[in-house]
């Protein structure tokens, strides 16, 4: 590789971040201790926000790319040597950090993963933060007492199904026995997420209505990418000792729920977070990815690959919904 990299770059433009292919070079990245060939990086609801320019840089210039997958070029770091293939997911990654839009970058070796033996550089950004994210609140749903055998005739609920998140934890959830319930605003997505595992159908309207305190038990668990009036209804609908998992706003931010599912029903509401998630439960999550993700319905998910030239198109794309399952960028 010469001396300069392609990289998608967001500046202030007259008061407005803007997103902008650049080159840059090896003296423009930050002064960090190993330095990494990015193979490829993907496509989040966060990279979507942070391309559009909606803030999440918090310093301009910014580096976008919350994930990445690639090869140590160089490192200071006694932990990581040359050709060792690594992934990172989020700390901060086009927020505070410069991230994995780009051939090339620097990176603190606390944030490097091995990449999972049981996936390719391709195959890891596929799944991505998105995936790795639903891998988390399968797991809090587990930790919270969630089991094949609880859930019994009951289904798992996933909210924005045909997102990456809802993707993922339908694939997972299906293979490790639950019946699941795919709520999704795009019916033509029901065959797609039919052979992810869905095996019944919610519209997104029906669980955006404004929901009363309690309403029937409906569901043994859920995996919510969607928050307020949704999140609100799926927790007055759990069924009697269910967990939530929370891990998204993509239908807004706020939550007008009352505590009635929790003092009456036991309800858990479980947060997820997977930008500071601590390293051992990130390699858990990714050892657990690559048992119960199976490599046919990863394909799947993640079959689209797109270039670096197309993240501002697709980033305006994704806001809107119009993205099914995971897009794979890659940077060369
Ligand atoms: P995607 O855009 O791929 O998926 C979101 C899905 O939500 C869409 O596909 C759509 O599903 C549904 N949706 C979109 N807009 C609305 C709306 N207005 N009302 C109801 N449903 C809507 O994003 P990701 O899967 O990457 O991320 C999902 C959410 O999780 C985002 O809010 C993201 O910020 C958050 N997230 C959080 C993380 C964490 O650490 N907690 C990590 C990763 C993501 P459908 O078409 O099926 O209805």
């Amino acid at each position: 590789m010469g001396d300069s990299f392609r990289a998608i770059v967001i500046e202030d433009v007259e008061g407005k971040q803007k997103a902008a292919l650049k080159d840059l070079t090896l003296a423009d990245l930050p002064d960090h201790d190993v330095l990494v060939d990015i193979a490829y990086s993907t496509l989040n609801y966060k990279d979507g926000l942070a391309v559009s320019g909606k803030r999440i840089a918090r310093s301009v210039p910014m580096v976008g790319g919350i994930d990445l997958a690639g090869t140590v070029a160089e490192s200071r770091s006694a932990d990581w040597k040359p050709g060792d293939k690594v992934i990172v997911n989020g700390y901060g990654l086009s927020e505070r950090h410069w991230g994995g839009y780009a051939q090339r970058q620097r990176l603190k070796p606390e944030w490097l993963v091995p990449l999972p033996a049981a996936f390719d550089m391709r195959q890891a950004m596929a799944i991505g933060t998105a995936g790795y994210t639903a891998m988390l609140a399968v797991m809090a749903l587990e930790d919270a007492g969630l089991t094949p055998e609880a859930a019994g005739d009951r289904e798992v609920l996933v909210t924005g199904a045909a997102g990456g998140v809802g993707s993922v934890a339908i694939a997972v959830l299906s293979k490790l026995g639950y019946k699941v319930a795919a709520a999704t605003g795009r019916p033509e997505t029901h065959d797609y997420l039919g052979g992810l595992g869905a095996t019944s159908f919610v519209a997104r309207e029906e669980l955006a209505e404004d929901a009363k305190p309690l309403e029937g038990e409906r569901w043994a668990g859920a995996v919510d990418s969607v928050g307020s009036r949704t999140l609100a209804k799926v927790l007055a609908q759990t069924a009697y000792g269910g967990a939530v998992a929370a891990c998204g706003l993509a239908g807004g931010a706020d939550l007008p729920t009352t505590v009635m599912p929790f003092i009456l029903r036991g309800v858990k509401l479980l947060g997820i977070d997977s930008v500071m998630a601590p390293q051992a439960l990130r390699r858990r999550a990714w050892e657990r990815l690559g048992k119960d993700l199976s490599t046919e319905k990863l394909a799947a998910i993640g079959s689209e690959t797109a270039p670096l030239t197309a993240v501002p198109e697709l980033a305006g794309k994704i806001l809107k919904g119009q993205v099914r399952g995971r897009v794979v960028i890659d940077v060369n």
